[in-house]
């Protein structure tokens, strides 16, 4: 069993041509495909893995022109749905000068989010050795009844649960929902992975010294790891822990790092889940991630940075 499937969403971040201007400032924008759980997919595929995406789309040409780009990319989209009724998510991106990001969201109700327990490919998702999701699913039914199951049904089947919150604060109803929900389901994880920022956010402190990360730990995890930006990674599990250094390159849009992280250290899990155990593994395992993250803000937009694996292990080579 090597599949890693990712559920959530997929959608069109729509990113200015010229950095540092407010949406209004913008003279235009181009449309680059994205949502977490998608780059993460593609993310693994891209490095030789084997990837298939649970969502839903619009029944119009941004959906279809989605689901082109998993295929095309190697992703199975079998377990992509269509909605009728309601059209693909769309999000528009302010780039400021130093490669941080925000967001204006599209959905109301965008097709993501109408997902239903009843449209889950389980066949799709009960071959899953890993199963990958965020928290946006959550934020409202019936996507959140459909995300709950799926995660469900993943665990009985015997999947390792990797979990991703990746913050949007904009899309909750208050920054109370978006902690209380993204917490809701953090004690059923096997494999968390939060940013710096998503730390602070979830435990109220400005510190990624242990004793704060070590308030998220839950006996049963297996791995946990905060990354930190262009400062690489710290990593928990119940036997070590540590820290690793990020790779300096020259970034210019720092989208989809996250993501390029995530499918890198599944990718490297599903083959040798003994990496799990042994520190030594695991730091080969989060190095590898730390290139594929640096690699993907050294380029714009999310699916066209993700490196292949020839890349990370070039620029592993080079340090
Ligand atoms: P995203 O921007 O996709 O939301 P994130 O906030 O989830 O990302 P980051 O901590 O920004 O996650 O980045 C993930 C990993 O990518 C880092 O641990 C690091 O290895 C790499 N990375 C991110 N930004 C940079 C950078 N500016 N230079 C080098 N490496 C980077």
């Amino acid at each position: 069993k090597d599949l890693i499937v990712s559920f959530g969403e997929m959608l069109i971040d729509f990113v200015p041509t010229v950095s540092g201007v407010s949406l209004a400032e913008a003279p235009g924008f181009i449309k680059a495909p994205g949502g977490a759980p998608a780059n993460v997919a593609i993310a693994v595929a891209r490095l030789g893995g084997r990837a298939a995406f649970v969502g839903k789309l619009g029944d119009d040409e941004f959906g279809r022109m989605l689901a082109g780009i998993l295929r095309d990319n190697g992703v199975d989209d079998g377990g992509v749905s269509f909605d009728t009724g309601a059209r693909t998510a769309l999000a528009f991106v302010t780039l400021r000068t130093d490669g941080e990001r925000e967001f204006m969201f599209y959905r109301n109700p965008s097709a993501d989010m109408l997902l239903t327990e009843g449209e889950l490919n389980l066949d799709v998702i009960t071959r899953a050795a890993v199963f990958h999701y965020g928290s946006i699913s959550l934020i409202t039914e019936p996507c959140r009844s459909a995300h709950l199951k799926a995660m469900e049904v993943a665990r009985e089947a015997g999947a390792l649960l990797s979990y991703d919150p990746n913050l949007r604060l904009p899309l909750w109803p208050s920054a109370e929902a978006a902690r209380e929900q993204i917490l809701s389901i953090w004690d059923q994880a096997d494999i968390i992975k939060v940013s710096d920022v998503e730390l602070e956010f979830l435990t109220g402190q400005e510190s990624v010294e242990d004793d704060v990360v070590l308030t998220l730990w839950r006996p049963a995890f297996k791995l946990l790891v905060v990354t930190l930006g262009e400062k690489g990674c710290k990593y928990y599990t119940k036997d070590f822990r540590g820290s690793l250094d990020g790779y300096a390159v020259d970034t210019v849009d720092t989208t989809g790092a996250g993501d390029a992280f995530v499918g890198a250290m599944l990718r490297k899990i599903v083959d040798d889940q003994t990496v799990l155990q042994d520190e030594g593994k695991l730091r080969e395992v989060l190095k590898f991630a730390n290139a594929c993250g640096a690699i993907t803000t050294t380029e714009k937009g999310a699916i066209p940075a993700l490196p292949s694996a020839p890349a990370a292990v070039e620029l592993l080579k080079r340090h």
